[in-house]
Order: C-alpha cells, then sequence, then structure tokens
C-alpha cells in the first residue's frame, strides 16, 4: 500500500478529548476517527488490525466446532420482555413502522435462542454451537476510554446447547482452552489471566479472562503462583485462590477481553426449548455462552504495547508487516525503494510504502506513531553498500542487510 494513498492521515496534534492513551495514540496514528462519546469510524489501518484480531478469533472458534452466522443488530423489544431484560439500563429502544418497539441488541441470548430452537428437536440435534462477530449496542454511562468502552462495539459471541450439563461442562473447558490459543496469538497471553466471577443464577462463577494493565477499570485480586484471579465483585465471597488455596492475592487493574458463562436452562426455559431426549422424554436445553472484544482487544493492545512515540504493535496484528522507508530526495534511491516495494509485494509480504515527499523526520516519526513491528530504511548511504537498513520497532539497534538477502 502506498502511503500517499492511503485514506486517513497521521496528525501531531493529540486529539482534546481524549483520556486514554489508546484513543488518543490510533486517532492520532489514523486508525479511528471519534463519531460520538464511545462510537468510532475505522479507518483502512483500523481495519485492518481488526479484521486481524477478528480472523484469529474466527479460526479458534471454528476449530471448537462453532457454526458462523450473522444475527441481526435489530430486533424485536418484545424477547427482551420474554426473558425480563427489557428493564436493562443499557438497552438503545427504537420504534418501527406502526409502532413496533426495537431494540438494537446488547447482546443476542434473547435472539440465539429462539433461532436454535427453530433447528433441534431432538438429543440427535444436540450439541451445536454457533457464533458470530457482530456489533452490539450498549447506553454505556461512561464511555470514555476509546475502544476499552464502546456504546457500539464489537463482540465474538459464541452460544453453546447441551443435552445435558456434564456435556456442557465439557464444551466450556475446550471454549476456555480456545480462548487461551486467542489471547496467545494476540501477544496478550503471558499477562492475561481466568478471574471467577460472578455466575448468575444457576452457577456459582462465571470466568473471564482478564489483561493486566495499570489503565484497566477493573480490580481482580491475583494468585502470583497460579495465575488465577478473582473479581473484586465476588471477593467477599472468595478471598483465596479458587485454584490452590492462597490467602496472598495480589490487587491489580485489568481488563476485561472475554467472558464466558454457564447459562444453564435460563433461557431455555424463559423460551419454553425443550428437546426430546432418548426415551422420548422433554426436557431443557442446557447453554453457555461465551463473550469476547474484538474492538476492546485493539484499545487493550494499544494500552499495553505503546511508548512515548506510539504504537508498538505485535507481529500477528500488525496491519501491515513492514514500513518501507525510503530516506533522501535522489532518483536512485526512489527507483531502489519502488523495485524493493514490488518484489516484496509479489512476494506477499505486507507493505506500507511512504512514497510521500516529505523529511526524513516526519517519515521516522510516523512510522513510530503507526507502530508497525519492522522498518526497512533505504537511502543512498544504505545503497552504497546495496543494502537496506532494517530495524524493529521495539529495539534501539539496526541492522545493515544486503538487498539481495531480503
Ligand atoms: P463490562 O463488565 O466491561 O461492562 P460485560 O461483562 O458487560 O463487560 P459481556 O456482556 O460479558 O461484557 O461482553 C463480552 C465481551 O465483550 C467482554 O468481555 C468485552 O471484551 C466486550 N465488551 C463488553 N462491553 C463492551 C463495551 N462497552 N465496549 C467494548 N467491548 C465490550
Ligand atoms: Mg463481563
Amino acid at each position: 500500500m502506498l502511503y500517499s494513498k492511503l485514506f486517513g492521515k497521521t496528525s501531531k496534534t493529540a486529539p482534546s478529548d481524549t483520556y486514554s492513551a489508546n484513543a488518543r495514540l490510533l486517532t492520532q496514528a489514523g486508525f479511528v476517527s471519534k463519531q460520538i462519546a464511545g462510537v468510532y469510524n475505522y479507518l483502512p489501518l483500523g481495519l485492518r488490525v481488526l479484521n486481524k484480531i477478528q480472523a484469529i478469533i474466527r479460526e479458534e472458534i471454528n476449530a471448537v466446532g462453532g457454526n458462523e452466522v450473522l444475527m441481526p443488530a435489530m430486533a424485536q423489544e418484545e424477547n427482551y420482555a420474554i426473558t425480563g431484560r427489557d428493564k436493562m439500563d443499557i438497552l438503545f429502544r427504537m420504534t418501527g413502522e406502526g409502532g413496533t418497539k426495537l431494540t438494537l441488541n446488547p447482546t443476542h441470548e434473547e435472539i440465539v435462542t429462539p433461532l436454535v430452537q427453530k433447528f433441534v428437536f431432538s438429543y440427535r440435534d444436540l450439541p451445536v454451537a454457533v457464533y458470530q462477530i457482530q456489533n452490539k449496542f450498549r447506553n454505556e454511562p461512561r464511555a470514555k476510554s476509546g475502544l476499552l468502552r464502546g456504546r457500539e462495539f464489537n463482540m465474538k459471541d459464541l452460544y453453546s446447547f447441551h443435552a445435558n450439563e456434564g456435556d456442557l461442562n465439557d464444551y466450556y473447558e475446550k471454549a476456555k482452552e480456545a480462548y487461551f490459543k486467542i489471547y496467545n496469538r494476540l501477544g496478550l497471553g503471558d499477562i492475561t489471566v481466568l478471574t471467577y466471577a460472578s455466575g448468575g443464577v444457576f452457577s456459582k462463577y462465571s470466568h473471564e479472562f482478564q489483561t493486566l494493565c495499570e489503565t484497566g477499570e477493573d480490580t481482580i485480586y491475583l494468585c502470583e503462583k497460579c495465575r488465577v484471579a478473582v473479581n473484586k465483585e465476588i471477593i467477599d465471597e472468595q478471598k483465596v485462590c479458587p485454584a490452590c488455596g492462597n490467602e496472598n492475592l495480589t490487587e491489580k487493574n485489568a481488563i476485561e477481553v472475554g467472558n464466558i458463562f454457564k447459562l444453564r436452562t435460563k433461557f431455555s426455559d424463559a423460551f419454553h426449548f425443550t428437546y426430546k431426549n432418548e426415551k422420548d422424554e422433554e426436557k431443557l436445553v442446557e447453554m453457555g455462552c461465551y463473550g469476547m472484544g474484538p474492538s476492546r482487544i485493539m484499545g487493550t493492545l494499544v494500552e499495553i504495547f505503546h511508548d512515548d512515540n506510539g504504537i508498538v504493535w505485535p507481529e500477528s496484528i500488525s496491519p501491515f508487516q513492514i514500513h518501507l522507508l525510503p530516506i533522501g530526495k535522489d532518483e536512485e534511491t526512489k527507483k531502489a525503494a519502488d523495485k524493493l516495494y514490488k518484489e516484496l509485494s509479489g512476494k506477499g509480504l505486507e507493505i506500507l510504502y511512504d512514497d510521500r515527499d516529505v523529511s526524513a523526520g516526519e517519515k521516522l516519526g510516523d512510522a513510530d506513531l503507526i507502530g508497525i513491528p519492522t522498518r526497512m530504511i533505504i537511502s543512498k548511504k544504505t545503497l552504497a553498500q546495496n543494502s537496506v537498513e532494517i530495524k524493529k520497532r521495539n529495539e534501539e539497534k539496526a541492522e545493515l542487510v544486503e538487498i539481495t538477502k531480503i
């Protein structure tokens, strides 16, 4: 991609109304543009990152048998009256044709339960798992931390349906493993911990995946030995590490990047979603739900991986793999950079090529801000040695590499 042709540019001044590193850096580097509080436009750079996060999630959820669907963003408010969740403060309401009461879905249990009900009749139809990657709408009271808390935000939500509790429990453990694989691939594995949180009516606990981060708005109590934590909201009931009984838990700030629940029969009961077992008896379907926020993860990555000069993307989700920077106005440099861009692009590498006629300082500053992990500088000086200079965004040292060896 030629930087001169890329829609969305860096900006030297920080937006005045941002309170968090992710909002400031993503805006200044040209990844997102704020619409209103908690609602963002994704520009090409930002969309590439979001797409890569979603692709990793999709692969791992497919690997545990998730069927991808796309449910609607809007629905009839009636479905929420059935479960009593029409009273949620965060629900966005609208009036449709003929006065019908509509909502923008804040989550999809009320949609997915009756949907799957249309296709499941017998124990032979179970288990089944469906998921989507879709935007959610919540009228969050505090939407000040950029992508971390959106009013419109992206979520991967997986729902599993089972004939009995044992089968739900087995699937729940598989989903947990898939979640850790995802955080590992996103570069967050070492700092993301399984956290026990309140389980609601049917289960003692739900499990959150909390990424340790100074600026996180959640408080958790971490067992340093097991790397398992307890959310502050249940610390009164659960004062020790649930894994080893250790009483010395450390208070930490964290960001909730995922949350999984055993819903059991809460929703199947509300919608009378039953199936016939082997003995032809009618039984309620057991359900689990598994949420994860790609847009919040994008914000989290920036909160964790940045320095004074800008973002430092992990390789796996960087918008491009290489930032190619010709320095100097001579023809020879430009020609060599053009050639390298064509050759490397042809090999399938994702290159952002800064082809602008601006100063070296501006190019280097923008490269730091945008945060692509590998920078390739080509200039008269490097060409004198038939080389380019390669530098990692997170390292000080640069090395000269012969062009023919790239
Ligand atoms: P929180 O406690 O942070 O408000 P939640 O428990 O209500 O979140 P869930 O309904 O469990 O969130 O949603 C699943 C996942 O979706 C969360 O783990 C998080 O990653 C993401 N998410 C939830 N709310 C938001 C939001 N307002 N903006 C961005 N991502 C969100
Ligand atoms: Mg949650």
